[in-house]
């Protein structure tokens, strides 16, 4: 069996839909192949134990960009996020740390922990909003080949160094900050109260595989500030059904544009021919070989 594609996508996570999506839109005949009986990766609703369904793996939506949703029209496929308003830390002795989607709210539950952090929170709210903002133009954008010499590789390096040079020596000295420290570090130079630096660092692990100690994991808190929910920046919410319906809604999306997918695909092998990808071989539960379509 030997099928002709525009695109073959490996891995059906919701990075790899979004873009058999798109591609499938532009009018590319394209192919995602997932090894898995479920395309989501780590965005995917599965039935764990009989009769309960579970967000397997991440659990919360903010990052997914309001263009995507709206271009990819999700909703129409089946995606709804009811926004996250509170979490919630108890603590041994009875005590609690609860934090609310209104600001104010949250600010007077810190003061009763320790009014120092009260003040602390409005500063570094504040200063992780500039932040978000200096990195959010840059998210959308294709990052500039480092390797090469092109005058347009060349001129979007120096487009993206003059966009940071603009943000001034306070933002990137935080910035630098930032993305070297661990978020353990970098939230003791802030905060006192253990509970709320612990709730805190808990946003600096997630999907990372590493501990709040580790350095780079700082980054990751600004993930908090950048992302948002229907024009409502910082907030984050709950998909109905699961994080399955991202990457459902998504693969919907994709397959209305004629995108085929194909579960139970594992690739293989990716094969190469005079230093280009022509194609990719799959494991033999699904055997055959798909293949680029300027490789026929
Ligand atoms: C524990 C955890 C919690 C997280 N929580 C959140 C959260 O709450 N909110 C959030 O926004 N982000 C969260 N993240 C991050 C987010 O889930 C990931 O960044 C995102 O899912 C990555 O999507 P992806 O499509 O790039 O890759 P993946 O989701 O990893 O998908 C890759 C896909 O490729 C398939 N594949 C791999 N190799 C092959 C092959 N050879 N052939 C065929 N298929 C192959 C895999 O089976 C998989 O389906 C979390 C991550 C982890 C690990």
């Amino acid at each position: 069996m030997s099928e002709i594609y525009d695109a073959i996508i490996i891995g059906g996570g919701h990075n790899g839909l979004t873009h058999a999506a798109y591609l499938a839109r532009a009018g590319k005949k394209v192919l995602v192949l997932e090894r898995r009986h479920i395309v989501g990766g780590a965005a995917v609703t599965e039935e764990i134990y009989p009769g309960f369904k579970y967000s397997a793996c991440s659990y919360v939506v903010s990052l997914l960009r309001p263009e995507v949703i709206r271009e990819l029209n999700l909703a129409n496929f089946g995606l709804a996020i009811v926004p996250l308003d509170s979490t919630f830390t108890p603590l041994p002795e009875g005590n609690y740390l609860a934090r609310w989607g209104d600001h104010d709210k949250t600010r007077r539950e810190i003061m009763r922990h320790s009014p120092v952090d009260a003040e602390a929170y409005e500063q570094f709210g504040k200063l992780m909003h500039q932040l978000a903002m200096m990195v959010k133009p840059i998210l959308a954008t294709v990052p500039p080949d480092v390797t090469s010499l092109h005058p347009r590789e060349l001129f979007k390096l120096l487009s993206l160094a003059r966009h940071f040079r603009k943000s001034g020596g306070r933002l990137l000295y935080h910035m630098t900050k930032l993305m070297t420290m661990s978020s353990a570090d970098f939230l003791s130079e802030w905060f006192e109260t253990e509970v709320l630096k612990a709730t805190m660092s808990a946003s600096g692990i997630i999907g990372t595989f590493l501990g709040p100690r580790s350095p780079g994991t700082a980054y990751v808190l600004l993930h908090h500030y950048v992302g948002e929910i229907d024009a409502t920046f910082r907030s984050w919410g709950w998909v109905r059904g699961g994080m399955g319906n991202v990457s459902q809604s998504i693969a919907a999306s994709a397959q209305r544009h004629g995108a085929e997918i194909r579960t139970r695909a594992a690739v293989a092998r990716v094969l190469v021919k005079s230093g280009k990808v022509a194609g990719g071989r799959a494991l033999p539960f699904r055997s055959g070989i798909c293949k680029r379509r300027d490789e026929h």
